[in-house]
Parts: C-alpha cells; structure tokens; sequence
C-alpha cells in the first residue's frame, strides 16, 4: 500500500473557446476589482486590449515591458504601474505570466491569468527573476493566480514553431513528474493525462493551427502538465534548460523540446514503471523513440547545436549542472553520464542510443 502526502493548491479555472469574450468581466468582478493592470507584450497586447475594451473604465494601466525570465528591473518597473491596482491582469505567455508574478511576489495583488501559450506557469506558485544574467526560482503561495481563463482561441494567433514547442515544454511539466522531487499518484495521474491529451493535439494543430479542438487539447494538456509540475516540483530535466537558458539566453519551449528525450532516455533504464506509463500515454511501445519521432513529426530543431550552441559551450556548463542535480534522480548524475547526455542533446545524435 502506497503512503504519500499531497498539498492540493487553490485556484479556479474557467475553459472554454470564447470564454475569455464572454467570461472574463464577471470574473473580475468575483474578484472585486476595479483598478486593473494588464499586463500583456506584442501580440498578447493586442490581445489583453481587446479583451479589455468593454471595461476600459476599470483599467488603470497596461505593462508591456515585458522580458523573457523576468529581469529585476522589468519587475521593479511593473509593480511601480501596479501602485494603484487591485489586480493584475495578465494575458501572454510564461514570461507575462512572470511578470505578473513578480508583481504579486511584493505587493500581494491578486493575480487573474488568461495565458495564450502552453507554459503552464499560471497553475504553480514558482516565480522567477534574473539579475545580472543570474536567474532565482522560489515558491510562494501569493504568486498562484486566483483564476484562470484558459481560452483556445487566444492561442490561434501562436505561431506554429512555437505551438509546438509551448506544448513540448508541457510534456517537459508532464513527463519529469513522474521522478521530480515531491511526485506522488496523484501528479503522476495528472502528467499521465496531460500527455495524452498533448499528444492528441500537438500533431493536428501543426497540419492546422487553428483547429479549435486541437488547440483546446493542447491547453486543457498544458493546465495539467502545468498542475503536475506545480506539486511534483522540479528534477534533472528542468534543472538542465534552467542554467542552459540562462547561460546561452536560450528560447525556453525550444530548449526544453530538444533536450527532453535525451533525459528521459538517460533516466528510463532506472525507472521503467514511469517510461511504461509514459509509453502508454503516448501509445507508443518505448517512450524515448515515440518523443523522438513526435519532435521530427513537428519539426524541432533536433539539437542545442541549431539554437547557435556551441559545444565549448556546452562543455562550460557541465559544472553548473552538476552542482544542481537533483541527487535522487532516477539515474545518478556522474560527470561523465552528464557530459554524455548534453553532447548527445547539443549534436541532436539519436537519443536511444545513449542510454546508460
Ligand atoms: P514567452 O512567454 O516568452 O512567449 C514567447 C513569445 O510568444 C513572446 O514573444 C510572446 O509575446 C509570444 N506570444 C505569446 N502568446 C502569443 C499568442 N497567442 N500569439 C502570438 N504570440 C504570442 O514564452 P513561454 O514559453 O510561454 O514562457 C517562457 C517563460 O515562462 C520562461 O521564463 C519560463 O521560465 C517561464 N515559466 C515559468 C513557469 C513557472 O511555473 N513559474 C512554468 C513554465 C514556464
């Protein structure tokens, strides 16, 4: 008999194609407030504008400074507009969803997130910010968004080499659960559900990004991936793109797409239950070749090598690494077993083949 304990976290979530059109205003007024900041860049800008427009009244401002791992600056700067809000508003991607959280994280403002990529960041309590090239992660429990409008529509506009790699990072959520620090049979349920319905949308919105069905799975896969990740917390594979993305300033989804399958290979020979339910949620026989030929199927850069890595680079950063593996994953991280898994990672050589 198992024993385990499990921390449910709070927050309601509202789904649905058109929901953020036709939800949104009520929710807000759920939550009481009258002084909004959103918080949104570019395309999500024009998105969260719209949105707003049958309220402008309420809002007070719109922060579109946003930058991917949230520097301090940016953040200084956001909870500065935030001064007379009573809520941020964030529509975007984990980098906005960042910055909202970063608001939170001082002021204690409550967050309504409506996200438009499959980071799944609005569904955890983590937060992240950069100072000087230097990124810190922590938890806490003011940065988990009151309310989540997950809306399919919004994320039509996503272009389809970042669909694909937003939803590829939420496998990342999914697939790590099942050895991450504080996984247990409730976050391995969920990743398990959440890689089925990944896998169900991912190649239908690559043939036909605005397939609303499609993109709905691939949201309802990255709420799931990202509640999975939220409780079962992180372990070798987030701790690898974490210092790769800081170090090389790297795209988050695309560094997570590429490197995922050499992991998962290096860690399946000490965890074969979890590559069994992985293989079965991805109804493939061996997990390690299905997320290969998925990655072809979408068209990922096959290796670090094609996001301009170096392999001196990648030599540099095997000591960073090592000082944060987590030291209960499933295969022991040896210098030599790392050096092996970011050489194969960087050259995009065939990840079955480097099994330990
Ligand atoms: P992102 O937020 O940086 O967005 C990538 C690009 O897509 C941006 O240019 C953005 O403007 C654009 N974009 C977003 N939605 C769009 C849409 N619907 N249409 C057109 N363009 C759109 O990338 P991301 O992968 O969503 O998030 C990455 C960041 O999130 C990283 O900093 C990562 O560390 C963080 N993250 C945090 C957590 C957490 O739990 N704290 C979880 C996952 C990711």
């Amino acid at each position: 008999m198992t024993s385990f304990t499990y921390d449910g976290l709070p927050g309601r979530v509202v789904f649905g194609a058109g929901a953020a059109r036709t939800q949104l205003l009520g929710e807000i007024d759920r939550l009481g407030a009258e002084r909004i900041l959103l918080i949104g860049t570019g395309k999500e800008g024009v998105i969260g504008a719209r949105l707003c427009a049958p309220f402008a009244d309420r809002m007070i401002a719109t922060f579109t400074d946003v930058r991917p791992h949230v520097p301090t600056e940016v953040a200084e700067r956001a909870r500065a507009a935030a001064e007379h809000a009573d809520l941020v508003l964030s529509v975007g991607g984990g980098s906005t969803t960042g910055t909202a959280k970063a608001v939170a994280l001082t002021t204690g403002l409550p967050i309504l997130a409506v996200p438009t990529t499959y980071a799944g960041s609005e569904v955890t309590p983590v937060w992240g910010l950069t100072d000087r090239g230097r990124k810190t992660t922590g938890t806490d429990q003011r940065v988990l968004p009151r309310t989540v409008i997950y809306d399919p529509e919004l994320t039509v506009a996503l272009p389809v080499d970042l669909s694909v790699a937003s939803g590829l990072n939420a496998m990342a959520h999914c697939v790590e659960a099942f050895w991450a620090p504080q996984r247990n049979p409730i976050s391995s349920a969920v990743a398990e559900a959440g890689i089925r319905h990944l896998v169900n949308g991912l190649p239908t919105i690559h043939a036909a990004p605005s397939d609303l069905a499609a993109r709905g799975e691939l949201l309802l896969g990255a709420y799931l991936a990202g509640s999975a990740f939220a409780v079962a917390g992180s372990g070798l594979h987030h701790k690898i793109c974490h210092v790769l993305g800081g170090a090389f300033d790297l795209p988050h989804a695309q560094t997570h797409a590429i490197v995922l399958p050499y992991v998962l290979a290096y860690n399946l020979p000490n965890a074969p239950q979890a590559g069994d339910r992985i293989a079965n949620a991805l109804a493939r026989p061996d997990a390690v070749t299905a997320l290969r030929e998925l990655g072809e199927k979408l068209e990922i850069p096959k290796g670090l090598c094609e996001l301009g890595v170096t392999e001196l680079d990648i030599a540099a950063v095997g000591d960073d690494i090592l000082a944060i593996a987590p030291a209960d994953n499933p295969t022991p991280v040896t210098p030599a077993g790392l050096r092996a898994l970011l050489h194969a990672a960087w050259s995009g050589s065939d990840p079955s083949r480097h099994t330990t």
